[in-house]
């Protein structure tokens, strides 16, 4: 029962790229990325201009944003260096957010330098941005709603969150905004993550109409823009569905049309910032079974560990593993299988029921194409894998190479 999630590649794929590059490695899937992004994008094509902005630190590789671009997405930010990789990929400003916390001067400085959407954490920092970077012309807050709104498992409930204004902050911010002279305003919110269930993001649509119509009944201003955040799931188990975005879409356009339309507020952009939904499914982290250990337990080695992907460890997580060439065995063999950290708790899987293994197998760990490579340490002396991408016609191109010793020892003194 464990081959139900589909390996769009083979083994003699796998044994083509081994003869060269070693594994563990992460494959993308750019013909279902490119499928995906466009059912996304067609969920929402009610709204007037809607975009994606995908959130880079999910996948951060120029070859993925070049696809997303291609497919009319904009990129999230939040950082010097995702800022300038959405700007190498040739993204104009206003396809670029940059939604961060606890921003050092110099970032600011490059957000308003490519002319990105900024995107405010925190009150204090209208000050701080205007000193160190000066007030763009446009602004955008980042709402945290505190005790009005439960928030989910991942990211806890939004009193907990460390982003964000109050809403007493918000209006006293925007009120500030306006004094200085800015003219345009952009609405952000985002208080999920890894969220399976749809009406929570009709909810939060809702949430935050309501509040633009306030904004514009107590301060006068027509929101340019609202953006939710990223935060929707994907199904990591195979007895899970995915998120209906078209009923997500649906829901968010009644919402839209009962309280946008007659508050004299449309058009108002909407955006999003979704990553995991966007290129979860589509990466899969590719590794070999190294040893097989019988003790307490039974355990399988794996040539991969939590240094390449950490979610199982981090949260618990649960990742699908295929296992090439025995996907129609039957699954009575039960094993915890394990990275080679000297940490108990890098294991990819516990108790998990899977064919019968052997030394050499290929595993392929499923959905780990957002937060994936992204999340990977060098803890341990290990070293960060190779990604690749297949393409439409079936190719392998390396889209990062592997790190190496001497990556490893760059920054140290010899
Ligand atoms: C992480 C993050 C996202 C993306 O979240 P996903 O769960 O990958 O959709 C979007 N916006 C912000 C501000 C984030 O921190």
């Amino acid at each position: 029962m464990s081959c139900e999630k589909k390996v769009p590649f083979t083994q003699a794929d796998i044994d083509k790229i081994t003869q060269n590059n070693p594994t563990p490695f992460y494959i993308y899937d750019e013909q279902a990325i490119r499928e995906n992004a466009r059912r996304f994008k067609k969920a929402f094509d009610w709204a007037p201009m809607f975009r994606n902005y995908f959130a880079v630190k999910a996948t951060p590789n120029p070859a993925i944003l070049e696809i997303l671009k291609e497919e009319g997405f904009g990129a999230d930010c939040s950082s010097l260096p995702e800022l300038l990789m959405a700007q190498k990929v040739g993204l104009p400003g206003d396809y670029i957010m940059f939604t961060s916390n606890d921003t050092p001067a110099e970032e600011y400085k490059k957000a308003r330098e490519i002319e990105a959407i900024i995107n405010l954490d925190d009150i204090s920092h209208i000050d701080f941005l205007e000193k160190n970077a000066g007030l763009p012309e446009i602004v955008c807050f980042r709402y945290n709603p505190g005790p009005l709104r439960k928030g989910n498992v991942l990211i806890g409930n939004p009193e907990e969150a460390k982003y964000g204004f109050t809403r007493d902050q918000l209006f006293e911010g925007y009120k500030i905004l306006l004094e200085k002279g800015v003219k345009r305003f952009g609405l952000h919110t985002m208080i999920a993550s890894n969220e399976l269930n749809a009406d929570y993001f009709i909810e939060t649509a809702k949430m935050i109409f309501e509040l633009a119509v306030e904004i514009k009944n107590k301060l006068g201003i027509a929101l340019e823009f609202v953006n939710f955040g990223g935060g929707i799931g994907i199904p990591y188990k195979p007895e899970q569905t995915p998120v209906d975005l078209e009923y997500v879409g649906k829901g968010i356009q009644a919402k839209y049309n009962e309280y946008i339309i007659p508050n004299g507020l449309d058009p108002i952009r909407i955006y999003m910032e979704c990553g995991r939904v966007i290129l979860g499914p589509y990466g899969y982290l590719v590794t070999k079974v190294l040893h097989e250990k019988n003790t307490y337990k039974r355990y399988a080695g794996l040539d991969a560990c939590m240094a390449n992907l950490m979610r199982p460890a981090l949260y618990g997580s649960y990742h699908h593993i295929t296992v090439m060439g025995k996907e129609n065995q039957p699954c009575d063999e039960k094993y915890d299988v394990t990275g080679s950290l000297c940490e108990n708790n890098d294991k990819f899987a516990i108790d998990r029921m899977l064919p019968k293994l052997d030394i050499g197998d290929t595993l392929v760990i499923h959905d780990s194409g957002a937060h994936g490579y992204a999340m990977g340490f060098n803890y341990n002396g290990k070293l960060r894998s190779a990604e690749f991408l297949m393409t439409a016609n079936h190719e392998f191109k390396m889209i990062r190479r592997a790190e190496t010793i001497d990556d490893y020892f760059a920054t140290l003194n010899f």
